[in-house]
């Protein structure tokens, strides 16, 4: 069986952000709450803002090209986004427009680079790891799963990242916070699930969605 060549356009990533808004303001309130258990209850909010900033400015500028797209959305999150999250998710999209380039399109295998430059770019910027009770809990294993399954082409990859993402998320509920505002209460973040890893598993499950809807 020959893997599908499907090619993913930029409107299929203008699409992402547009169904990751729609999650984040969906679940606005729960990410706050988790946020209020292990921070300081404004992870929902800050990233609604941000949010809803980045499709108003993808609406007024359409990006032509992916590493356009990276910087639109990358900006607008460090610039909106009050907190920890904005930085390191503007980060992600910074580095992932840069790994992606100057194109109109990629394919399963060059979406797949781009994102992991998007997620080390996160780490280095956090200087945060597996493990510590981060969105990074979420991203990792999304996009090793989406590396793995690459070869069955966007579509599928993303649906197997969303998958690990959420698992990922779940995961964090048993750790005990290293980095962030989270690690000031060491063990007492224990039995909490890290509002990150939740809007990092949106930002998955919304790739899956944008992508499905795309094919
Ligand atoms: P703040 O903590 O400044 O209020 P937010 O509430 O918007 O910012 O975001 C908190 C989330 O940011 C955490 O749940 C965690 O997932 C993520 N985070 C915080 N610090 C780091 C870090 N150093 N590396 C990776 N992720 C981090
Ligand atoms: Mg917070």
């Amino acid at each position: 069986m020959s893997a599908p060549t499907v090619s993913v356009p930029v409107g299929a990533l203008v699409a992402w952000l547009g169904r990751w808004q729609e999650l984040v303001a969906r679940d606005r309130d729960h990410l706050t709450e988790l946020d209020k258990a292990i921070g300081d209850a404004d992870h929902g909010l800050n990233l609604d803002r941000g949010l809803t900033a980045v499709i108003e400015a993808l609406r007024e500028n359409p990006p032509a090209t992916l590493d356009a797209l990276g910087r639109s959305v990358g900006m607008t999150l460090v610039s909106t986004v009050g907190g920890a999250s904005g930085p390191l998710y503007g980060t992600l999209f910074l580095r992932f427009g840069t790994a992606a380039g100057a194109t109109g399109s990629v394919d399963a295998a060059h979406l797949a680079d781009a994102l992991r430059a998007g997620v080390d770019g996160v780490a280095a910027r956090g200087r945060s790891g597996a493990g510590d009770k981060t969105m990074l809990d979420a991203l990792l294993p999304a996009v090793s799963a989406f590396e793995d399954a690459a070869r069955s082409g966007p579509v599928a990859a993303a649906a197997a990242a969303t998958n690990a993402a959420r698992a990922g998320r779940d995961a964090t509920a048993p750790m005990i916070a290293r980095r962030g505002r989270a690690s000031y209460l060491g063990e007492r973040s224990v039995g909490h699930l890290d509002p990150g890893a939740a809007s990092a598993a949106l930002l998955v499950e919304a790739l899956a969605t944008a992508l499905a809807e795309d094919g």
